[in-house]
């Protein structure tokens, strides 16, 4: 208890960690110390006490921008190697 930044929403201060979620799956709540109050349901960021909506967003731009760049490196390997017609 008490590890984490106090609840922006109602100043709880028994917020727990959350494992996962549908944003980030269980390694974006792991890097952004997202965390949940039990009170009113407020998700935030534990470290800083404040929302973590914009690093979500940011953490799915890069999270897209990953996928972008692995499908771009695989369709030019392939075109390369001439696996793809
Ligand atoms: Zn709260």
């Amino acid at each position: 208890m008490g590890n984490y930044a106090n609840c922006p929403n109602c100043g709880g201060s028994n917020a727990a960690k959350v494992s996962f979620t549908w944003w980030g799956g269980a390694l974006g709540p792991a890097l952004l110390t997202h965390v949940k109050c039990p009170d009113c349901k407020t998700a935030y960021n534990g470290k800083t006490g404040q929302s973590n909506t914009t690093a979500i967003i940011i953490y799915q731009v890069i999270a897209f921008a990953i996928v972008v760049a692995i499908f771009i490196a695989w369709v030019t390997f392939s075109t390369v190697h001439g696996l793809r017609r």
